[in-house]
């Protein structure tokens, strides 16, 4: 969208907004908005919009009326504050936020304390009748602002403060009295002017600006652009900018900063979860840099602010009808919101609160089922450590983010990131963790820090990305400069010795433990019933989801499977048929040979033996795939894959007969061999000889397969089964190829028929994953009673990428230039493979109004994908076994979709 300036409104005071405008406001400020309009205690201030941003982006400079619009709210802020911005005697001092649509914790810069001077830091002592607060709180001016808006390194003023600390002789930044801040004032600012060559501003509506522009730039920092990635955020959105009044949280024992949630974000129980840090400001609950206290302990400590947030707390839960994160402060007994907004949550917990609501009355089943996703559930599905096993227990931190993680101990994210890419499965332990630690965080299994609680950076950041993380594990001594641990016990773990983490229980042990399957899987494998005694919260919370998703969904589920075992497995996890059966999948082994036999065969009566010999095979296969899928569909593909993958290796096989021949030794079979393997060879066989080619071109091949599945089904209906077989035949371009196949399977089908007296009712259909059978599907669908999508195939052809290459050849390149968000191979691309696929299912019905349409290309497990099928008016996806539950999900999802209107992220 084009932006036009002119009467673009680009600032909004906090009564302006409300929750629904995220996208112009940024998370943080539609929540700052919607809790001042609830008549909550925000602290007075004004958002300026995404779309300032991206006109700075796009230009470089801010759009001409942003000016005079922040001139506006800063004075009508000035004026309900009853002082002035940076005022000498009494300073107005505000905040600088940055605030995305989607939250990007910690990857955005945040300036605080900003009008605050050589002139005004008197007047705020004054004010506060504390000069040790204002020097503090001016130190930590420079201090971010040099950081964050001129650019100057973070440790120059660490080391300062520190040194600092050391010429006093103490260990923290509290025990630093005035006179001390002062002098390290004076040294911020030297360290200003030496780095930058300009002095610290000390016009506070330069200070403003400057840090408003660093908010916007910040949006394509190399941290956010990162985050970004990882997390799927579009890279044109933008930020806004949040001017807030400051209220101080470092004004002495009586004030705090905390963050807390309204319920527990890795367990969905409620109580009151959250940190909080006695006379500190902004980050510093955060950043892990003091140890915190639950926020239970507020409760003696003020009581009157720990009832009022609590209040607050229910308040917000019933308004947005969902889990609320939440930051605030404490200055001087009076409670102030500073944040909040829907919280991040454990799949477990996700689960298990989405269904606390419903029982709570505050959303319905459809509204439930968009606050889990598929692949929160494929999450819950992964194996855990064994509890019993008996691997050294290290020590314990906090259970920040479930999981069951092993790896080498790796002590910074460098090491992470290198060792990763060498294949290395690694676990990052640091100290705490900041936003530099996080590609080592992507590259890592898992995250164990020693400091830091449920609400650290690790913690939420691990969190977000669905990795185990161990937190605040404080009698593990970290020390990243020797890159090692030491355990109470004076057990020692250097780099690369293997540590298990379990971010579902906080223990840290050393060794690899040994895992075991999930509980959910027991129960979908019917191990554990939902309403049994050791039923867990969470299997009952799973097993009340997907009766709200089968109720719901429109689209049947169905498996790939080409075994009976697979097929039981598939039809416990809720496979509503078979959508794939792959008939190759038949010929390993020792059948392979029987394979070789056919395509060797010179006559007609050795290819007869040859299939002759495979028949009762195949038919013994497809009895017990009937048999185990009684009652339900089951789609039988004939042969595919191109036949020199039944045939040995060309190399191998050249050899040896090379080798025989120099040893005179008798080699004919193997000469013969050589010869097909020759014949047969193809530069490009998955585009040569295969599919429905195979049956056109080898006589007897597909008839054979075609009376297997017939007197498989026959002798199923003689023992009083119910077989619904359907057979599909591969790769068809054009109708002509699938009407002679047609014709053929017919006479075969006819003639079990006649011999076995029965009434088989089998369909045939097609495979549609060439363009040019989605192309001429309206013809296509005159000889077919169903499609199914190959969209494996579909993808390879229409993109032109080899599929078993391009994944490991050039793809990172192409997802880290942007040129797609995430392979086509694993989640359909819509604007091209989807629109073959849609209007291939319009051509089809128009023709054939009972087409029976399905997918069984690796999409049809895909969440996204998913939603698309139901979407174009498919009948079933299908997918492998475990992937069933998922799928079932996300239709269920994509169901209740139509009828919600949801902010589905
Ligand atoms: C497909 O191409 O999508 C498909 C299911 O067939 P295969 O993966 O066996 O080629
Ligand atoms: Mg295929």
């Amino acid at each position: 969208m084009p932006v036009t300036e002119d009467r673009q409104k680009f600032v909004y005071d906090f009564t302006e907004g409300n929750k629904d405008l995220k996208d112009l406001l940024g998370g943080k400020g539609a929540n700052l908005a919607e809790m001042t309009n609830l008549g909550l205690p925000v602290p007075p201030g004004f958002t300026i919009t995404t779309e300032a941003c991206k006109v700075y982006l796009e230009g470089g400079e801010e759009p001409l009326s942003m000016r005079d619009e922040v001139s506006a709210h800063l004075a009508a802020l000035e004026e309900r504050m009853g002082k002035k911005l940076g005022q000498a005697d009494d300073p107005l001092l505000v905040s600088v936020r940055s605030g995305a649509k989607f939250s990007m914790p910690g990857m955005m810069d945040t300036v605080l304390n900003i009008g605050l001077s050589d002139a005004s830091v008197a007047g705020l002592a004054t004010q506060a009748g504390d000069e040790r607060f204002a020097w503090d709180s001016y130190r930590r001016l420079i201090q971010m602002f040099g950081k964050t808006v001129l650019g100057v390194d973070g440790d120059l003023f660490e080391e300062a403060l520190e040194e600092a600390k050391h010429t006093k002789g103490v260990s923290t930044d509290v025990e630093l009295d005035a006179a001390d801040l002062k002098r390290l004032v004076e040294g911020f600012k030297a360290i200003v002017a030496q780095e930058t060559g300009r002095d610290f501003p000390q016009d506070p509506r330069e200070q403003m600006d400057l840090a408003i522009r660093a908010v916007f730039d910040s949006w394509n920092g190399d941290r956010a652009k990162l985050y970004r990635r990882q997390e799927r955020i579009p890279g044109d959105l933008g930020t806004a900018v949040n001017v807030c009044s400051m209220v101080f949280g470092n004004l002495g024992p009586d004030s705090g900063t905390g963050v807390a949630f309204t319920r527990d974000p890795a367990s969905g129980h409620q109580g009151v979860y959250g940190d909080y840090l006695q006379n500190a400001q902004g980050e510093d609950v955060v950043a892990g840099i003091r140890n915190t206290m639950q926020l239970a302990e507020l409760e003696q400590l003020d009581k009157a602010s720990y009832d009022q947030l609590m209040q607050i707390m229910e308040t917000l839960e019933t308004h947005y009808r969902d889990l609320c994160d939440i930051e605030f402060t404490i200055e001087r007994g009076k409670l102030w919101m500073l944040q909040t907004r829907v919280g991040k949550r454990t799949a477990g917990a996700a689960f298990r609160i989405a269904t606390q609501l419903v029982d709570q009355g505050l959303i319905d089943e459809a509204e439930a089922l968009q606050r889990v996703s598929g692949a929160q559930l494929a999450q819950l599905m992964f194996p855990r450590f064994d509890e019993k096993a008996t691997t050294e227990l290290l020590g314990r931190g906090i259970a920040a983010s479930p999981g069951a993680a092993v790896g080498k101990a790796v002590f910074d994210s460098y090491t992470a990131v290198k060792w990763s890419r060498s294949g290395e499965k690694v676990i990052l332990i640091r100290r705490e963790t900041n936003p530099d630690d996080l590609d080592g965080m992507i590259a890592s299994e898992g995250i164990l820090t020693s400091r830091g609680g449920k609400t650290s950076h690790a913690a939420v950041v691990a969190r977000g990305m669905g990795k185990t993380c161990v937190c605040g594990a404080e009698e593990l001594e970290v020390d990243t400069k020797r890159r090692r641990m030491t355990a109470p016990g004076g057990v020692v773990v250097e780099e690369g010795d293997v540590v298990s983490i379990d971010g579902s229980t906080g223990k840290v042990y050393l060794g690899e433990v040994p895992v075991v399957p999930s509980p959910v899987v027991e129960y979908f494998e019917g191990r554990m019933h939902a309403g049994a005694d050791d039923a867990d919260e969470l299997v009952q919370a799973v097993h009340r989801m997907m009766a709200y998703a089968d109720r719901t969904r429109r689209l049947r589920v169905r498996a790939n499977a080409d075994n009976a075992e697979d097929a039981s497995r598939a039809r416990r996890f809720g496979a509503q048929g078979i959508g794939l059966c792959r008939t190759e999948h038949m010929f390993l082994g020792e059948r392979r040979e029987m394979v070789e036999r056919l395509i060797l065969a010179d006559t007609e009566a050795e290819r007869d033996e040859a299939l002759g010999a495979l028949l009762p095979l195949q038919k013994a296969d497809f009895v017990e795939l009937f048999e185990a899928m009684d009652g339900l569909p089951v789609t039988v593909r004939l042969l595919d894959p191109p036949l020199h993958e039944f045939l040995p290796d060309i190399t191998e096989l050249s050899v040896r007969v090379a080798l025989a021949e120099a040893r005179q030794e008798a080699h004919e079979n193997e000469l013969r061999l050589l010869q097909a393997v020759h014949k047969l060879h193809e530069q490009n066989p998955m585009l040569g000889l295969r599919g429905v080619r195979l049956g056109l071109v080898i006589p007897g091949l597909f008839a054979m397969q075609v009376r297997a599945i017939a007197e498989a089904a026959a002798q199923r209906l003689g023992s009083g089964g119910d077989p619904r077989a359907e057979i599909m035949i591969p790769l068809v371009g054009t109708v002509q190829e699938l009407e002679i196949v047609r014709e053929e399977a017919e006479r075969v089908i006819a003639d079990v028929e006649a011999a076995t007296g029965t009434d088989l009712k089998l369909t045939l259909g097609t495979m549609i994953e060439l363009p040019r059978a989605a192309l001429t599907a309206g013809q296509i669908a005159e000889a077919a009673e169903f499609f199914s999508f190959g969209t494996n195939d579909l993808t390879q052809t229409v993109w032109g990428f080899s599929r078993d290459d391009v994944e490991a050849s050039f793809f990172t390149a192409y997802l880290e230039k942007g040129i797609f968000g995430v392979s086509p191979f694993e989640t359909i691309d819509r604007d091209g493979v989807g629109s073959l696929v849609r209007a291939a299912v319009q051509a089809g019905r128009a023709t054939r109004p009972d087409l029976k349409l399905g997918v069984c290309g690796e999409h049809g497990g895909d969440p996204e994908s998913v939603h698309f099928f139901h979407e174009v008016g498919l009948d079933y996806v299908s997918c492998s076994p475990f992937r069933i539950p998922v799928a079932r999900l996300e239709a269920g999802r994509a169901a209740a979709l139509n009828g919600t209107a949801s902010d589905s992220r």
